[in-house]
């Protein structure tokens, strides 16, 4: 075993169960060992030797002041890094201790906007498991739950160590418990035991994560150990009063809380309010649906083109974090969407007085950060600077409204609700007490104010009458000794003293002590200066700890109102939100929604949010209500049908985000769930069966939608064979609107649907219109009343720049399958030589067979009819040989390839004109017919 310095560092990081450990070393904090090769390798670390023993080991280390950036670096990359401080010991030796664990979900410094969630996840089952953590009765449990059994409920709590907030809730099952992962994106979760412990949760759990997943003592699960850190934290009254009452949501609290008071943070303290939630506060949306709507990334995973970022013109980090939160999770509550409305109303009206309300806001730090900075013990002096500077806008934000039309909207009851008395008083004690523009360590001095405290005070007046001395003292050394070429200077090795130049040196009085001789000149000190020498090295030293303890107080009184700093920079984020949303509503001709009892959903000239952003785009009417729920939206494949069902759904949430909405005019009656599927991309990307998908949402849909959901389905049933899907989508809608009874959009490429709205008395058609002229077809994207019943794939392929001879092609197979005649392959000939080959394309197999026989060079009568299981639709973009669509379903009775003779027949039969031909004729013909046939 190593022994000095390496010893130490190993013994330490064998006590600790993080990643990595960073040893204090005087000035630098050093990984050795395998953690330096680590560090090294991921942030580019030159790594040196260190002897210890007789071996040598690798060693990296970061000067102390640049640890922040590389722990954040390293607990971005997912490590958890324990931080060891190294203090003086009694006998004045050097020793260290492990201060911290820097984990993902704990991580203070982080310069990032966003905020940065710590979850826990318990599942009952867990707290049996802790209770007896090998006995019987535990697997007795897990038995009865099944360890595989996927349903809730589970207790979930939601921490960010960077502002404080602390959320609590009991989700019924894993889907909900997805959704809220995905909406809290945190960056580390802790599972409980049984959780941990369950392959399906956590997989499903992992699925949706960016963030990491750590293993956290299961003691710190257990009922009673969790209840007390609850309690202990936010006092047992308020846990009474919010009415947690979950044990689960109380053990996954309490397991949150003893993680950050263990890793060391040291922000437990910011931690002040205890919020508990219901998920009946918010619309239920899915992971998949926040994902398919991309509130806050596209599909390809970019911000840019999201929701969010589209709406975001916010000026603050708060109140950026606050408009993602209100998009992803509307509420239900009417009245405080009202009130929402009302501000972003008053705003949108008050161009002049917004303008200026931003500006101002414009200049607040992130006062939610700040106070956790000051819980933990890390702010500096331009950290409390910043609170000064930002508690000084709340009077100046209710200037900016006095006189202007917000003064009396709600705005500026937001404005009111923090205690501004305390607030101007922690304002004027900071500004009474912090220099203008403080240095940003504590060690410089000049942190605080003149006049803040008299000893202080004291001594700096004394440091200056020193200082003053040994200024003048050149001048009077050169007048009282007649000294030219003497000045008095100060430096590290020599202290003050007085240089004299060498022509002189000879000249000085008797008390000068020589000290150094340099090249023209000498240095000498004299008993006085040495004197005052020692006279300001004791001020200064009284005046830093003076001021250090002054600060640290200080710090205390801000960390003291974390609550209120909360307040403050919660009401700040609230109109930095709404005023972003009524900048977004104003810019870009958005209107007020009614906000209606459930079940109507009126939009007029209603648009994407995000599409009209970069598109000319046309407005589109939409109406669900009690006698129409249901719409199938028909129409050409790329003519807008996603896009129109997307923005309904968009205009819905926005509504209950409290935003304005892109349409003339809107009615939107508060939904408890918006509910998606459309093509799944990204589960193919991770090689789940797209089908399996499908229906796996549908499932959950089926499931979870309500009378009062709005429900968008972009194709169902079209991962499996056409019957199968069409019996699947008619199915689904028929349980839509018997039973559930939800507002529903369905757009489908299955036409057959659309009569469906003959039998279903709330299910019409609706269809996005085209102009078909000339060969052309041209998307108006227009809405209108009624079914298609073509799309234009090969139009789409044309669009899309598919080479016109397959364009020209396409077009032809098209028109002959249409026809449902046999189609020839070219240049595909057995012989060898170029031109045609006969083939027959069976509709029924959706492939060629072998029909060569006698069919005619334009392949006329040759295949399909009455055999058609998959008689096609017009123009999916599919290629030839899928499966198709029948326009109209037939029955499905396999047969083959009648002869061209009885083909010929058929195409005569066709061709008789009944009102041209006299019956006489008629019976002859048919006659003829039937010996043909035999
Ligand atoms: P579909 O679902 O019918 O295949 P999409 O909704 O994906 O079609 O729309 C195809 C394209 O048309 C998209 O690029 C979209 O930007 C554009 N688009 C859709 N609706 C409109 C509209 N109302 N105005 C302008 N462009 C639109």
């Amino acid at each position: 075993m190593p022994t000095g310095i390496v010893g130490e560092f190993l013994e330490l990081k064998d006590g600790t169960d993080a990643d990595l450990l960073a040893m204090q070393c005087g000035d630098f904090y050093e990984f050795f060992a395998d953690d330096a090769e680590t560090v090294a390798d991921e942030l580019d670390l030159k790594v040196s030797k260190k002897s210890s023993h007789g071996s040598s080991y690798p060693m990296a280390g970061v000067p102390l002041s640049e640890l922040t950036p590389y722990l954040k670096a390293l607990v971005e990359r997912g490590y958890r890094v324990a931080v060891a401080d190294q203090y003086e010991t009694d006998d004045g030796g050097h020793a260290r201790e492990v201060t911290r664990v820097v984990t993902p979900g704990t991580l203070l410094e982080t310069s990032d906007a966003d905020a940065r969630y710590l979850a826990t996840v318990v599942r009952a089952g867990d707290a049996r498991q802790n209770a007896h953590p090998t006995g019987s009765s535990a697997d007795a449990t897990d038995a009865a739950t099944g360890s595989g059994d996927i349903e809730g409920p589970y207790g979930v709590a939601f921490a960010d160590v960077t502002t404080g907030r602390f959320l609590v809730t009991t989700l019924d099952d894993l889907g909900d418990l997805r959704a809220e992962l995905y909406r809290f994106d945190p960056a580390e979760v802790l599972p409980g035991p049984t959780v941990r412990n369950d392959d399906a949760v956590l997989a499903a759990v992992r699925d949706d994560l960016s963030g990491s997943v750590s293993v956290f003592d299961a003691e710190a699960f257990a009922p009673g150990r969790a209840a007390h850190a609850v309690r202990d934290q936010f006092g047992a009254e308020t846990v009474d009063s919010v009415g947690l009452d979950s044990e689960l949501a109380v053990r996954a609290a309490g397991a949150a809380l003893a993680y950050v008071a263990e890793t060391g943070a040291g922000v437990l303290a910011s931690m002040t309010r205890l919020t508990v939630y219901r998920p009946t506060d918010h619309v239920d949306v899915d992971a998949t649906t926040q994902r398919n709507l991309e509130l806050t990334e596209t599909m390809r995973g970019d911000r840019e083109g999201s929701l969010f970022d589209t709406l975001d013109h916010t000026v603050t980090a708060a109140g950026g974090r606050l408009l993602r939160e209100w998009l992803t999770r509307p509420k239900r509550d009417r009245e405080e969407l009202s009130r929402r409305l009302d501000s972003v109303d008053a705003l949108a009206s008050a161009a002049l007085a917004r303008d200026r309300l931003r500006e101002t806001l414009d200049g607040a730090y992130d006062l939610e950060r700040l106070a956790a900075r000051a819980t933990s013990g890390s702010a500096g002096p331009r950290e409390l600077a910043s609170v000064r500077d930002t508690l000084a806008l709340l009077p100046a934000l209710s200037e900016a409204l006095s006189g202007t039309p917000l003064a009396e909207s709600p705005v500026a009851e937001t404005l009111r609700r923090p205690d501004r008395d305390r607030a101007r008083d922690l304002h004027d004690e900071l500004a009474a007490a912090l220099a203008d523009d403080p240095p940003n360590t504590k060690t410089e001095g000049g942190i605080l104010r003149r006049g803040y405290d008299p000893e202080l005070d004291d001594l700096i007046e004394r440091h200056e009458t020193a200082i003053e001395w040994i200024d003048s003292l050149a001048e009077r050394e050169k007048r009282r000794h007649g000294l030219s070429h003497v000045t008095v200077d100060r430096n590290k090795t020599d202290g003050y003293y007085i240089q004299v130049g060498k022509s002189v040196a000879d000249q000085v009085p008797e008390q000068y002590r020589e000290i150094k001789t340099l090249k023209n000149s000498k240095r000498f000190v004299t008993d006085e200066l040495a004197e005052r020498e020692r006279e300001i090295l004791r001020i200064e030293e009284a005046r830093g700890d003076l001021e250090y303890e002054l600060f640290e107080e200080l710090r205390e009184t801000v960390a003291a109102t974390a609550e209120l700093l909360q307040d403050v920079g919660r009401a700040f984020a609230e109109i930095d939100a709404l005023a972003s949303l009524a900048t977004h509503a104003a810019g870009n001709d958005w209107t007020r929604p009614t906000l209606a009892e459930p079940g109507t959903l009126s939009i007029e000239a209603g648009r994407h949010p995000v599409v009209e952003r970069t598109t000319d785009f046309v407005p589109n009417d939409l109406r669900l209500d009690e006698e129409r729920g249901f719409l199938i939206v028909t129409g050409p494949n790329m003519s807008g049908k996603s896009t129109y069902m997307r923005q309904a759904a968009l205009i819905q949430l926005l509504a209950q985000a409290g935003s304005f909405v892109p349409a003339r005019s809107a009615e939107v009656g508060v939904v408890d769930g918006i509910y998606t599927r459309v093509g799944a991309l990204d589960e193919l990307a991770q090689g789940r069966s797209t089908f399996m998908v499908e229906m796996q949402e549908l499932s959950n849909i089926l499931h979870s939608a309500t009378e009062e959901s709005l429900v968008i389905l972009d194709e169902v049933g079209r991962g499996t064979a056409t019957y199968d899907g069409i019996s699947l989508a008619w199915a689904a809608t028929e349980y839509l609107h018997n039973e559930v009874r939800a507002r529903t959009l369905f757009a489908t490429h299955y036409h057959e649907l659309t009569t469906l709205a003959d039998h279903l008395p709330r299910v019409e058609n609706v269809h996005v219109a085209v102009d078909e002229r000339g060969g052309d077809v041209t998307f108006l994207r227009t809405v209108r009343e009624g079914p298609t019943d073509r799309s234009y794939g090969v139009h789409v392929a044309d669009l899309a720049g598919v080479p016109e001879p397959v364009v020209a092609r396409a077009g032809d197979v098209l028109d002959r399958l249409r026809e449902e005649k046999a189609i020839e392959a070219k240049g595909g000939s057995a012989a060898g030589g170029t031109g045609t080959t006969q083939a027959v394309f069976d509709l029924s197999s959706g492939s060629f067979a072998d029909g060569a026989d006698g069919a005619d060079a334009n392949g006329a009568g040759a295949t399909g009819v009455g055999s058609g299981e998959h008689a096609t639709d017009e123009g999916d973009t599919g290629s030839v040989g899928e499966p198709r669509t029948a326009s109209e379903p037939r029955t499905a009775d396999e047969q083959p390839a009648p002869n061209p003779e009885t083909c010929a027949v058929i195409e005569e039969l066709t061709d008789v004109d009944l009102a041209e031909t006299a019956p006489i004729e008629l019976l002859s013909r048919v006659q003829e017919w039937q010996e043909r046939l035999e």
